[in-house]
């Protein structure tokens, strides 16, 4: 089910719960500022989510809220993820639900980053839409 992206954070979302080690993961790479995990629901051969390790529930929080040196340490780490799995030189996509309209479903702010195969359009479009 799709959330807000702009309640308050809980600490019992799956996310928190991957950061306080409560709940395994695939970890792919992690630095000071970020975690970064296998999907365990994989779209695309390498779909992998980074997570700030910052209470903040959407990029909506982030971007708001967090410090000058949380922000660029996350996107950092984001690039530094797509460079370590090899994709730069095919090339990567990264995607950031937010919200209801977004199809945010864990309130923890989450970059998608797939790759391994050409990933065609960048959304899916419904008849008249
Ligand atoms: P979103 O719809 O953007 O909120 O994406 C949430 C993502 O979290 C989905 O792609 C899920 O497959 C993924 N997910 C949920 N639980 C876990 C988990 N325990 N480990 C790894 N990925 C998860």
């Amino acid at each position: 089910m799709a959330v807000s992206g702009l309640g308050a954070y809980d600490d019992q979302n799956i996310f928190a719960r991957i950061l306080r080690g409560e709940i395994p993961c695939r970890k792919v790479y992690e630095d000071s500022w970020a975690l970064a995990f296998d999907d365990i629901s994989p779209q695309a051969p390498v779909h992998v989510l980074v997570i700030p390790k910052g209470r903040w529930v959407s990029i909506a929080d982030f971007t708001a809220h967090a410090s000058e040196a949380e922000i660029a340490g996350f996107w950092r780490a984001v690039g530094a993820v797509g460079k370590q799995l090899g994709l730069e030189p095919a090339g990567y996509r990264l995607l950031v639900n937010t919200g209801e309209d977004g199809g945010q479903e864990v309130a923890h702010l989450h970059v998608h980053l797939f790759g391994g195969r050409p990933l065609g359009r960048m959304l899916e479009r419904p008849a008249g839409g």
